[in-house]
């Protein structure tokens, strides 16, 4: 058996290692460094994909999301609603803008955002939500549209998780994650289910008004050279990292499909285990059929119930398999994110889920072999 991995970076590459080598040395005969045009061929070929008007590439999912605020022009104290069960970038970019963060709890079955704490959340100073489409499947963005509709407020994605899912609306409408809300960011953090070989990342937007603004923030507020109408930043995506997205890109499909396969594994050899909670699709094919994309799994994370979480981890570790806790700590708890206003009674979810998961190695070279010898040895744990 392969040694077993989180993430298997290597074992992708190998398959695309010629293309990868050959457009890298065109780059450097080049030297079209920065905003060359293998920049822009990655840029058309994303919108393509996604079917979105604007793909603005940047330099991570963080500055992404950062950008995507300021392009919307928020000010300091507006109220910008997102989950307290997410990574920390989330929150860091609207606090760095000296907007106000508002955390809310989550749903105890698919980790994203719960739709009544949103409501609760509502105040005349909110302005915008942030929904975090989490390990790979959208938030509820039916009724998130329809909140923000109602009560005239922004929706922005934030995608670093989900890039290639695909959402579908009540009357049977689809939309790939991303092209929902006014705009969305995305990150290519090599780990990511689109990754590059740095640090990269990118802001989809329909709205050509938005993207405009957006391309000027991007680069120093200019919008006519050495002419900054706003201030600006400095976040670019290279043309070493567009040329590994473009040798993937056209295999985004196929990586989500070796995920959703490991992930159907995953459930099968989980579906008689009281003390499992596997991951959830939609409620009619949980995510795992093979017509749908509705969770791309970009960490296929388990609740486990009355058993001792960290003592799993260890287990498994001394096995030599990795896993990981996704996350460990509520944003709410955080030192940075102290706010005297949260309420405990308002994180119950995310206060227990901090407790109950663990995230097994998904990737897309995971072969069948390794996620039997996987899910054996957490039953034994289980079962002794
Ligand atoms: C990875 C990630 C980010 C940040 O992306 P970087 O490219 O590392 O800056 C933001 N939000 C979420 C949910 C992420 O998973």
């Amino acid at each position: 058996m392969k040694k077993i991995q989180m993430v298997d970076l290597k074992g992708q590459f190998e398959k695309i290692k010629e293309e990868v080598n050959t457009s890298m040395q065109e780059v450097l005969e080049t030297t079209a460094f920065i905003n060359g045009p293998r920049v822009h061929q990655f840029q058309k070929n994303l919108e393509n994909y996604l079917g979105v008007k604007h793909v603005i590439p940047c330099a991570n999912g963080t500055d992404a999301l950062q950008i995507a605020m300021m392009g919307l022009g928020l000010s300091p104290g507006d109220e910008v609603i997102t989950a307290d069960f997410t990574f920390a970038a989330t929150v860091e970019v609207i606090a760095l803008l000296h907007l106000t963060p508002v955390l809310v709890d989550v749903n105890p079955d698919d980790f994203n955002i719960s739709i009544d704490a949103i409501k609760k959340a509502i105040t005349p100073k909110t302005k915008a939500i942030v929904p975090v489409h989490l390990f790979g499947k959208c938030a509820n963005m039916e009724a998130i549209l329809n909140i923000a509709k109602e009560h005239n407020l922004f929706v922005i994605e934030d995608n670093a998780q989900a890039i290639g899912a695909t959402y579908t609306f009540k009357d049977g409408r689809k939309a790939k994650a991303g092209t929902m809300g006014q705009v969305a960011s995305t990150s290519f953090f090599p780990s990511k289910n689109l990754g590059c070989y740095g640090d990269g990342g990118a802001i989809f937007t329909n709205d050509d008004h938005l993207a405009h603004m957006i391309r000027g923030i991007v680069n120093h507020g200019m919008y006519e050279r050495y002419h900054h109408d706003v201030v600006g930043v400095n976040s670019r995506l290279d043309s070493l990292q567009a040329v590994v997205l473009d040798a993937k890109l056209p295999h985004l499909d196929a990586y989500n499909k070796a995920r959703q396969h490991a992930a159907k594994k995953y459930n099968e050899a989980f579906k008689d285990e009281p003390a499992i909670i596997t991951p959830k699709g939609k409620s009619t094919c949980q995510g795992i059929c093979d017509t749908c994309d509705c969770h791309v799994f970009h960490q296929y994370t388990l609740r486990v119930i009355g058993v001792d979480r960290d003592a799993l981890v260890s287990y498994l570790n001394e096995n030599g398999i990795p896993c990981g806790v996704y996350y460990p700590i509520p944003l709410h708890k955080q030192k940075a994110y102290l706010d005297n206003r949260y309420k405990e009674a308002d994180f119950v979810i995310t206060n227990q889920l901090v407790k109950d998961v663990i995230s097994l190695p998904m990737h897309t070279e995971l072969d069948d072999e390794q996620i039997d010898f996987i899910t054996s040895k957490i039953k034994t744990f289980i079962h002794g």
